[in-house]
């Protein structure tokens, strides 16, 4: 429910901005090719990163002044930061839709509290179901923790889990069917993300994009399935299994971008707010807390900001530049 005494954030496009991503840390303990080189990142140092108290004061206020209704952390790996259960404690009190991605490695040891502290979705990412794969896509020999993760997750009552499944062409396109198969057995949504160009190692191509036509095809060849009429601005489009076997769903950022019906604006772990995921401009919102601003002064920042959200990506455009950040340092 819309905050009291709220109003609409719109876009100069007539969005309605509803939905923040926040990135708690640029960190992580896994290496994924598609996200991060094997050594070498430059962290944040810990003074720019946002404490808890600041980063719920910004999401406070997106609640309260703009009737935000949905939350999502995220990172880097948002389960290594320090007491992130105290966070979503926080967050939740909020009131509103709470949800986190994580790559499930430490959530055999962290579902249970991350619910209890009122977490309400989460997305689980899992590439590939076979272990040396995993261990060359992440750097790191975690499939059986992960997997473990997913379960303890099930069990821990949220609303929802899903999978997110990032496919490249060459690695893991192979796997379309499998992945699939494990969310009907398992219960849950898989969702196949179309491998975009924000990798650290620079190393993305077109030619290693597998599009939804294909990914879907895939699926199509092996059960029978309908699409889902989209609903709301949620990036994933749906097919339903006709045998009852659940639903699947593609993120597809390069082949079919969703910007038409955005409704998301980003937090960066170092305070600085993006209106896109491939935005090249920044605010600077840690400055203005430390500063000492009002609440009002603070969202006006917000909607100056809103003010610059441009009508979409352009990763399929000549003149697509790269953000300076990649997607760890940004908050996927
Ligand atoms: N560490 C957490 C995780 O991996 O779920 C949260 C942060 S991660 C940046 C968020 C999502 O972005 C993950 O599902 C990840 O697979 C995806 N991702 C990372 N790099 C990507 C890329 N270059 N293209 C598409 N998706 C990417
Ligand atoms: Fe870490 Fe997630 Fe990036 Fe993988 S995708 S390196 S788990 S932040």
């Amino acid at each position: 429910m819309t905050h009291p005494g709220a109003r609409d954030l719109i876009d100069p496009f007539d969005r309605v901005v509803r939905d923040l991503r926040i990135s708690v840390t640029d960190r992580c303990n896994f290496r994924c090719t598609y996200c991060m080189p094997e050594e070498g990142m430059q962290w944040m140092p810990r003074s720019e990163i946002l404490t808890f108290e600041e980063i719920e004061r910004l999401a406070r206020i997106c609640v309260e002044h703009y009737g935000f209704e949905g939350i999502r952390l995220t990172g880097g790996e948002p389960t290594i930061r320090a007491h992130i259960t105290r966070l979503v404690s926080k967050l939740a009190a909020l009131g509103v839709d709470l949800a986190m991605t994580t790559n499930g490695a430490t959530l055999r040891n962290l579902a249970h509290d991350l619910r209890q502290a009122g977490l309400q979705r989460i997305n689980i990412s899992l590439d590939t179901l076979d272990r040396d794969k995993f261990a060359r896509m992440t750097r790191r020999d975690e499939l059986a923790n992960v997997l473990e993760g997913i379960a303890v997750a099930k069990q821990a009552g949220f609303d929802r889990v899903k999978i997110n499944a990032v496919v490249e062409r060459g690695t893991n396109d192979d796997e379309i069917v499998d992945l699939a198969r494990f969310g009907r057995d398992e219960g849950v949504e898989v969702r196949f993300i179309e491998f975009m160009p924000l990798d650290a190692s620079d190393a993305w191509q077109r030619a290693k994009v597998v599009g939804q036509d294909e990914i879907v095809a895939a699926i199509a060849s092996e059960w029978p399935i309908e699409v889902v009429p989209a609903t709301g601005a949620a990036p994933a489009n749906l097919w339903r299994y006709l045998d009852g076997g659940g639903t699947v769903g593609v993120i597809p950022t390069v082949t079919k971008p969703f910007c038409g019906d955005c409704d998301r604006v980003r937090l960066t772990a170092d305070g600085q707010f993006r209106t896109c995921l491939f935005a090249t401009d920044e605010f600077d919102m840690r400055e203005a807390l430390r500063a000492g601003e009002t609440d009002d002064e603070i969202a006006r920042r917000i909607e100056t900001a809103v003010g610059t959200k441009w009508a979409g990506h352009q990763i399929n455009q000549v003149h697509f530049i790269r953000p300076k950040r990649t997607m760890s340092q940004i908050g996927g």
